[in-house]
């Protein structure tokens, strides 16, 4: 008994070891494939983006196609892979380095110059064609079936059915299709690099080949404006254009990208900045600094796709506060194309501080909106500096709305502009004005100001001269406080109207006060501000239908078509 009973301990040291085994096994093992499968990826990702770096298309990765996709080389049913944001090509990560040797992407510029200037054949891609496009030739439905086929040409966008194309459609010079007094042929920047080494810059010859029609347009976008929604756009710009006059003004910034309009012909040029009221401003800096440089007649029109929330200036010019995706890029394509020329008044603001000991120079700011003193640049304030601490709160469209109006609502309470009026004085053309019990003073160059509110015309009950943003005026109106701010934004009040001004003084004599000029605020302490014209910008005005959501500053809109 004693025999049987000895092995025991044994046995249960067995046991234990097989089951630390085990438990090793049972833990370690997927920590090992684990690691394996990352490393392996790891490794995947490092191959694709060294394709990637090396490519002549622009691929970019996705996790799930928008629309039903098949990969150009083995023609299977993809989710995810690979698309070429200039050509439009689509692949899976298999197929990836034989559709990059493959295809031929755009070609931004013709590599012949034997070749003559229009004889440029389409550049047919096939399958993935956009859903619901329409045969050439049969006028039918075209990529309907499920699978790779029928064909597009990535230039003039046409679609074709894999049976009705023909070899005479495969010769077939591309015209450039709908858009084709927007897009800069390869050809020409072909002929104007021969030029330019025969060092001839009679360039209007060529352009009059492409007809007076002929208004090329350059994106400049910003892809860090309207969470993100920019780099998505440059991407579809490109499809539709020559991916040569698409930038990033981030990677480039405008200053250089507008060198593009010295090679197209003498006022042709036209400018679409995709970002907020903010890009714009920095692209016109550039278009005056075009100037500066004596390349006044190079100098572009620029029309807006506004990008994030509340962009005053944008709206003034019938682009509305803010484009998410309402409308297709081909249809923002058509509006530019129906724009008329504007001008549009700039002004300098110069800020000098009071104090002998002061020796730094005065600050200048270049304005296109407004500038105000009190409780809405203190809103503004508030909000830059709650943004800078945790950005990544404020990536939100509506949760930025919702900050803004609690803000506002919150400096209802804390009156810290009270007595406005007691603190500054205000001059006119040079001639000082008596002021009421205000708590904010705003200076306006455009017709809406808080994101979407016409200030100067108020309530619309009595009947003032418009505001303008081309006549060489500016409107001074005054607060009385905060909640009388919220009170005008929802049409419960009118300003108190101070008056119209070619140059607008103020002093502050004491204490500290929140200033804003576009929106960009700061503390001032006391100084003399002052507002003077300083040029003229050559904007796009649409007068088509709003892509603006916000229905009252639509009817705003129209009521302005009518008093016109
Ligand atoms: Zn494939
Ligand atoms: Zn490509
Ligand atoms: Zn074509
Ligand atoms: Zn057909």
């Amino acid at each position: 008994m004693e025999g049987e009973k000895r092995p025991a301990p044994y046995e249960g040291l067995f046991a234990d070891g097989h089951l630390i085994l085990w438990t090793l096994c049972s833990v370690l093992l997927p920590v090992f494939i684990t690691f394996w499968c990352s490393l392996q990826r790891s490794r995947r990702q490092l191959h694709r983006r060294d394709i990637f770096r090396k490519s002549k298309h622009g691929w970019r990765d996705t996790d799930l196609f928008s629309q039903p996709t098949y990969c150009c080389v083995c023609t299977q049913h993809i989710l995810l892979g690979a698309f070429c944001d200039c050509c439009g090509l689509r692949v899976d990560e298999g197929c990836l380095k034989k559709a990059d040797k493959r295809f031929q992407c755009k070609e931004i510029m013709l590599k012949s110059d034997g070749r003559a200037l229009d004889a440029m054949p389409h550049h047919w891609i096939r399958g993935n064609v956009p859903l619901c496009s329409c045969c050439v030739v049969c006028k039918q439905q075209c990529g309907s079936q499920p699978k790779l086929c029928d064909y597009r040409c990535i230039w003039c966008q046409k679609t074709v059915h894999d049976e009705c194309m023909k070899n005479s459609l495969k010769n077939e010079k591309c015209d450039f299709g709908e858009f084709k007094n927007l897009i800069i042929p390869p050809s020409y920047l072909t002929s104007i690099n021969q030029m330019r080494k025969d060092k001839k810059t009679d360039y209007a010859v060529l352009a009059s080949k492409l007809g007076k029609q002929w208004t090329p347009l350059i994106i400049l976008a910003n892809s860090r404006s309207g969470t993100n929604m920019g780099e998505g756009l440059l991407g579809e710009f490109r499809i539709l254009l020559n991916p040569v006059q698409v930038f990033d003004v981030t990677k480039t910034p405008p200053v250089k990208a507008l060198q593009l309009c010295t090679l197209l012909p003498c006022h042709s040029a036209r400018v679409l900045v995709c970002g907020g009221d903010g890009t714009v401003g920095w692209v016109l800096d550039a278009v005056d600094e075009m100037k500066i440089k004596g390349q006044e007649k190079y100098i572009p029109q620029v029309a807006v796709l506004p990008l994030g929330t509340g962009n005053d200036l944008s709206n003034t010019l019938g682009w509305g506060t803010g484009y998410a995706g309402e409308i297709p890029v081909a249809q923002v394509l058509r509006n530019v194309m129906e724009a008329d020329g504007i001008k549009l008044d700039r002004w300098k603001v110069q800020v000098t501080n009071k104090g002998y000991y002061n020796l730094r120079k005065p600050k200048e700011f270049t304005m296109n909106n407004y500038f105000s003193v009190g409780p809405d640049a203190l809103m503004a304030l508030n909000f830059h500096a709650h943004r800078e601490k945790a950005p990544s709160l404020f990536s939100s469209r509506i949760l930025n709305k919702a900050v803004y109006l609690f803000y506002g609502t919150k400096d209802c309470l804390v009156q810290e502009c009270k007595d406005l009026n007691k603190k500054v004085e205000l001059e006119l053309d040079g001639e000082r004005v008596e002021l009421p019990n205000l708590e904010g003073i705003i200076v306006l160059n455009i017709g809406y100001w808080g994101g979407g509110c016409r200030l100067w015309e108020g309530m619309g009950d009595e009947t003032y001269p418009l505001a303008r943003h081309d006549d060489g005026l500016l409107e001074v109106v005054g607060v009385y406080g905060s909640f009388h701010c919220a009170q005008i934004q929802v049409k419960l009040a009118n300003p108190f109207r101070i008056g119209q001004a070619h140059t607008v003084r103020l002093i502050l004599k004491c204490s500290m006060m929140p200033m804003q000029v576009d929106g960009e605020p700061w503390a001032q302490g006391p100084c003399t501000v002052t507002i003077t014209h300083k040029t003229h910008a050559l904007m796009l005005y649409f007068s088509g239908e709003q892509t603006d959501d916000d229905i009252s500053s639509t009817s705003d809109q129209e009521d302005i078509k009518e008093t016109e």
